[in-house]
């Protein structure tokens, strides 16, 4: 092993033995104390560091503007520390893309490409140092208590790991070591593709989108899939329960969800199947979008970051709080779900015409829900005042059409809502290395201002 490989290796293990065993705060007060004190360093000598924000003296966070993808990107010099531009960093995230062999770097320096599947592309920047305690902080935080041997006695097999994922990126790579077996499958190239491949390497843990471990869970079923993995975690698109369900039945484990976006290690899942924010590593302000404080949207900052600045940065997504404090006296915010992207909220007016009320996903999933299996496959997008809904069935299509247009009547009329005009058509298969969105906003119904 090369010394710097040695470093590297040693530097995901503090980070793995740091989170796992220090990080663990059992009241809110400390963990709060342990942000303050990690923010008040970074704000001081390094966030400085980054031209955008050389000249500004700030001593609260609070003092610094919001931020996003759209700001990020406009400024992409300016947002890290090493000065690169744009122009320096595409064409190592471009060639990665198109050659499908995700290993070169800028120095030391991953370029990531967002999946950006609202039309805007995020570049996302990670040092060798930032990927080695990422490595070292996802296996603290994801690796059930009965794995751990694999990990840390040499005499016994490494822990095998399968991971799909769309793009493959340094950042995931750097968990391979002796100790473990690492199988990267890439969705480009189907699921079929895989399966002989991960019937050999036979993991321990799969790690894929909910959509991807549920067509795995058909190859189980039907045969073509032998695998046994103890330790299943769905990453990248919403775990819907009807989803986790199917996985469970297939593999006999309940699927643990990771929250990573290409923003950071957002959050995981504990013993208790409770989805915990990842606020030993990052900070993250709720911005509410209801006045009884059930879902907001994540402004995180990430202050173990050296060299992008994510600051104050608001993230798209919406996610739902838990109502009840989690039994594993975690004191990270529990989440009862990410229910998808600022975007799949549809809107509709009141009852009086004056102004537009949000139907969130999850309040829309479960209407969906009472179909049952019926009902293999849906999405809506919505037009203005009208609904497409696409929909895959193996029973009498016309009929089905016609129940869930009396359950969206339904719906519509306990919510307070004007029903949408709809229409319905038959549901296509994406390609498999899409991400599943069942509900999206194309355009607001005009002249009405939204009411949260
Ligand atoms: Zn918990």
């Amino acid at each position: 092993m090369s010394s710097e490989r040695l470093i590297g290796t040693l530097r995901s293990a503090l980070s793995f033995i740091h989170s796992r065993y220090r990080l663990r705060f059992t009241r809110r007060k400390q963990l709060e104390a342990w942000q303050a004190k990690q923010l008040k360093h970074f704000l001081q000598r390094v966030l400085p560091q980054a031209r955008r924000f050389k000249d500004l003296t700030v001593t609260d966070l609070t003092d610094l503007p919001l931020m996003d993808k759209a700001t990020l990107m406009g400024d992409f010099t300016g947002f890290n520390t090493r000065g690169l531009s744009l122009e320096q960093v595409l064409p190592v995230a471009r060639q990665a893309e198109e050659s499908r062999d995700f290993s070169p770097t800028l120095g030391d320096i991953t370029v990531g490409l967002s999946s950006g599947t609202s039309g805007n592309q995020g570049v996302f920047l990670v040092s060798a140092l930032e990927r080695q305690r990422w490595a070292g902080i996802l296996l603290a935080r994801t690796l059930p208590r009965h794995l751990m041997p694999r990990l840390l006695c040499p005499w016994r097999a490494p822990l095998r790991i399968a991971f799909f994922l769309r793009a493959n990126s340094r950042l995931y790579t750097t968990l391979a070591s002796r100790r473990i077996d690492f199988a990267f499958h890439d969705l480009t190239l189907g699921l079929d593709a895989s399966l002989t491949r991960l019937n050999v390497q036979n993991p321990d843990v799969l790690v894929a989108p909910a959509t991807v471990l549920l067509g795995l869970a058909e190859a189980v079923l039907a045969g073509r899939l032998t695998i046994r993995p103890s330790h299943i975690l769905s990453v990248a698109e919403v775990l819907e329960s009807a989803d986790a369900d199917a996985i469970h039945t297939a593999f006999g484990v309940v699927p643990q969800q990771i929250y990573q976006a290409s923003e950071g290690f957002l959050g995981y899942t504990c013993e208790q199947g409770t989805l915990h924010l990842n606020e030993s590593h990052l900070h993250i302000e709720p911005d509410w979008l209801d006045a009884e404080r059930t879902r907001f949207q994540p402004i995180i900052t990430d202050f173990s970051r050296r060299t992008q600045m994510i600051v104050r940065y608001r993230l798209n997504d919406i996610l739902r709080v838990a109502e009840t404090p989690c039994a594993c006296g975690r004191v990270e915010r529990a989440i009862a779900a990410v229910e998808g992207r600022a975007d799949d909220v549809l809107w509709l007016p009141d009852l009086a015409g004056r102004q537009l009320l949000a139907l969130y996903p999850d309040v829309l999933r479960r209407a969906l829900l009472m179909h049952g299996a019926s009902l293999q496959e849906y999405e809506i997008h919505q037009q203005g005042l009208h609904w497409q809904i696409n929909l895959r069935t193996a029973d009498d299509h016309a009929s089905l059409c016609a129940a869930l247009s009396a359950s969206v009547h339904a719906l519509c009329a306990q919510q307070g809502l004007q029903p949408p005009a709809l229409s319905f058509g038959h549901w296509q298969a994406p390609p498999p290395h899409a991400k599943r969105r069942r509900l999206k906003l194309l355009q607001l119904p005009e002249g009405l201002p939204c009411t949260y």
